[in-house]
């Protein structure tokens, strides 16, 4: 086995090391997922909604712990990581719910009785990034579990300590050995081993569009289940007749949180064009507001990018003779700092409209009307997220349907609530987390006549 370091980006020390799975070491966690799966799966539907209920009580108790782990780890801000880890355990109680409601369906025949089965699938191998290493996991895993799977779960290199921590309160909350184990490992290995292997039925990749691809044709090769949640170039809509100072006040947020390594990130803003100067007057003051720092001060907004190779990628997005209408701060010295950046491209084709920057830059582009508004929203391969800023409700309404992006919001920036589905259309995805039918993603449908 080999080891790699875990590095605090805001700072640059070396937290710990961490061993990295080879193909031996994840296949045997792959059979010992096989080996747990039937008494995991045939526990009573009231006991593995306990046992879920207990592991969400666990994280409860230690939420402090994890957070203050992934500040160090992925440099979140401690308010957002204490949301995160706080996510996780909403995330488990609500998959606690899930066990004693997979109730199937009587469909009428003739001479007889149909009946469905919502039956597990076996090993699900889940695949996370670094951007959000806890909520990510706990989407998978929760659902997965509460439907009678058990889970191998591969965190990103670069982020696998609170994943770790989250296999120990597994343990600790009493699920068996077995039923959720944490594979650090590289992705090229680990990763790809879960869409080999052909005791993993299933594959949850999120992660960057490109190895979502690699993901889905290597899947195919077993007709494997597959969910990817992928990449976004998300438009926040400001119409004129919107509530401008609260749409520029909250614009920052919509993009900038997470240092913008959030696959929902608003990162093109369109305003309609008699209120675009007047837009970018206000929304100067609140970039320069957005406080960047050291993510365990509780007053810190945005913290550090995730690595230095990271950082290198998003400043390259900023060339030379790109516009750039103003910028926020960042700290100096170590740690891998890019401070809040608007840009106001000039040509449509721009890498800064149509790649998925990762980081804290926003493009801001002027549209005559509602037509031309959709028109550049869905100017994207991506479509995954979006905002709309208006006071006509038609017009929130109509837009909505009109943009064709997985999670939408009007008047706010909101994109994630555990109850409620989530995912992309066109290349941000296939299938849907979360939301009422979260648990029927980890299933099939078994059909069964009985002649009477
Ligand atoms: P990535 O390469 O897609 O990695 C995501 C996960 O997939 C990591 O756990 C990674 O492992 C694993 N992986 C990498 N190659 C694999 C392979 N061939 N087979 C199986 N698993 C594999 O993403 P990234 O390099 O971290 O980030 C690059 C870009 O992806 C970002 O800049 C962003 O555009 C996008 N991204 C999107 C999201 C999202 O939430 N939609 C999240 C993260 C990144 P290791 O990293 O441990 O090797
Ligand atoms: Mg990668």
């Amino acid at each position: 086995m080999t080891t790699a370091p875990v590095i605090d980006p805001a700072t640059e020390a070396v937290l710990t090391h961490v061993e990295l799975a080879d193909d031996a070491a994840a296949d045997a966690a792959i059979a010992r997922a096989v080996a747990a799966g039937p008494a995991w799966r045939a526990l009573a539907p009231g006991d593995r909604a306990r046992l879920l209920r207990r592991f969400a009580e666990e994280v409860d108790a230690d939420l402090e712990h994890l957070a203050g782990l992934e500040v160090r780890n992925a440099g979140h801000t401690i308010g957002n990581a204490r949301w995160e880890a706080g996510n996780v355990r909403d995330v488990l109680h609500f998959a606690a719910g899930m066990p004693e409601r997979l109730s199937g369906s009587q469909i009428p025949v003739a001479d007889g009785v149909n009946i469905t089965f919502q039956e597990p699938l076996g090993v699900v191998g889940i695949i996370v990034p670094w951007n959000f290493p806890m909520p990510i996991a706990a989407w998978g895993f929760g659902p997965a579990l509460a439907a009678g799977n058990t889970v191998v779960l591969k965190p990103a290199e670069l982020t696998p300590l609170t994943a770790l921590r989250l296999g120990e309160l597994a343990l600790r909350a009493g699920l068996p050995e077995g039923v959720l184990q944490i594979v650090p490992g590289r992705g090229a290995v680990v990763g790809q081993r879960f869409v080999t292997h052909p005791a993993v039925r299933k594959v949850v990749f999120t992660g960057s569009t490109g190895v979502g691809k690699q993901i889905m044709a290597g899947c195919a090769a077993q007709v494997k289940r597959v969910t990817l949640e992928l990449g976004g170039k998300s438009a926040n809509i400001v119409f004129a007749d919107a509530d401008l100072e609260r749409a520029a006040a909250t614009a920052p947020y919509g993009v900038f949180d997470n240092a913008g390594q959030d696959c929902c990130a608003r990162s093109r803003i369109l305003v309609q064009r008699g209120v675009f100067d007047r837009f970018l007057e206000l929304l100067e003051p609140a970039v320069a507001g957005v406080r960047v720092g050291d993510p365990a001060d509780e007053s810190t907004e945005m913290g550090p990018l995730i690595s230095a190779a990271h950082r290198d990628r998003v400043a390259a997005f900023v060339e030379p003779d790109t516009r750039i209408a103003f910028t926020g701060t960042a700290p100096s010295g170590p740690g891998f700092w890019y401070p809040p950046t608007v840009v106001l491209p000039q040509d449509p084709r721009d890498r800064l409209l149509t790649e998925e920057v990762f980081g804290p830059v926003v493009a801001v582009v002027a549209f005559e009307d509602e037509a031309e508004a959709i028109a550049l929203a869905n100017a994207t391969d991506y479509g995954l997220s979006g905002s709309i800023w208006t006071n006509d409700l038609g017009r929130a309404l109509r837009v909505s349907r009109a943009v064709e992006a997985g999670n939408l919001s009007v008047n706010s920036h909101s994109s994630v609530r555990y109850w409620t589905p989530f995912g992309g259309y066109k290349q941000s995805g296939l299938g849907r987390e979360l939301g009422p039918d979260a648990a029927l993603a980890f299933t099939e449908t078994k059909n069964v006549f009985l002649a009477t």
